[in-house]
C-alpha cells in the first residue's frame, strides 16, 4: 500500500537508535503531517548540517568547524583529557560546570572479539595526542558496566605504555550499570572529584 518512496524513509527512521518499526511509521506520518513551512525548514537545516557537519579534529564531537568549542577554548585545561564513550555523555558532563579539561570521544563502545572498529582507528589517533607530552592526566570516563569492559581493557593495555601520563577513573558513585549520560549532575561531580 505505501509507495516506495514512503517505504524508504520509513526505513531510514527504523534505522535511528533505539526506534522500532512501529515508531518510524508514527515518525513518518507525523512529519508529512506537518505544516508546509515547518517541512521546508527542516530540510534546509538538514541539508546545510549534512554538507557541513564535521569531526572536531581533536575530540571527534560534531561540529561545524575543524575545531569544536571546547577544543578551542583557551580557558580549558589541556593538560587533563576525558575519555568518553558518547557524544551525550560529553553533554551531560558539561551541565556539571566542574570539569576543565578536553575530552575525547570513542563513539562507542568495543564489542568482544571485535577486531577492527571506528572506536580502535579513533585511539590510533588518541595516541597521537598523548605523543605530544602536553597531557599529564587521562581519565577513563567509561560507565561501570559488563558492556565497557573491553574498551576500558584495550585502552589500559595501550595507556600503560604512557609512563609519564596519570590515568585515573572515574569514582564509583555512578550508580551500577549506570551510564554517564543517565546519571544526575551531582553524582558525576563526587565521581569526579574523587576519581582515582
Ligand atoms: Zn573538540
Amino acid at each position: 500500500m505505501l509507495p516506495p518512496l514512503f517505504k524508504k524513509i520509513i526505513n531510514f527512521f527504523n534505522r535511528f537508535p533505539e526506534i522500532g518499526p512501529r515508531q518510524a511509521l508514527r515518525l513518518f506520518f507525523w512529519l508529512v503531517k506537518q505544516p508546509e513551512e515547518n517541512k521546508k525548514e527542516f530540510l534546509e537545516s538538514l541539508k546545510v548540517l549534512i554538507e557541513s557537519v564535521k569531526f572536531c579534529k581533536y575530540c571527534f564531537f560534531p561540529s561545524l568547524e575543524e575545531v569544536c568549542s571546547i577544543c578551542s577554548n583557551p580557558k580549558r585545561n589541556e593538560e587533563i583529557l576525558m575519555i568518553v564513550a558518547r557524544e551525550t555523555d560529553v553533554l551531560t558532563l558539561e551541565t556539571t560546570k566542574i570539569f576543565k579539561g578536553k575530552y575525547f570521544i570513542l563513539g562507542g563502545l568495543i564489542l568482544p572479539f571485535e577486531e577492527k572498529s571506528l572506536i580502535k582507528e579513533r585511539i590510533k589517533f588518541l595516541e597521537t595526542r598523548l605523543k605530544e607530552n602536553k597531557i599529564k592526566e587521562v581519565i577513563i570516563g567509561l560507565p561501570f558496566t559488563r558492556e565497557a569492559e573491553p574498551t576500558i581493557k584495550f585502552l589500559e593495555n595501550i595507556l600503560k605504555k604512557y609512563s609519564k601520563i596519570k590515568i585515573t577513573k572515574l569514582a564509583k558513585g555512578i550508580p551500577a550499570g549506570g551510564e554517564i549520560e543517565f546519571t544526575d549532575p551531582e553524582t558525576l561531580k563526587s565521581a569526579l572529584e574523587q576519581r582515582k
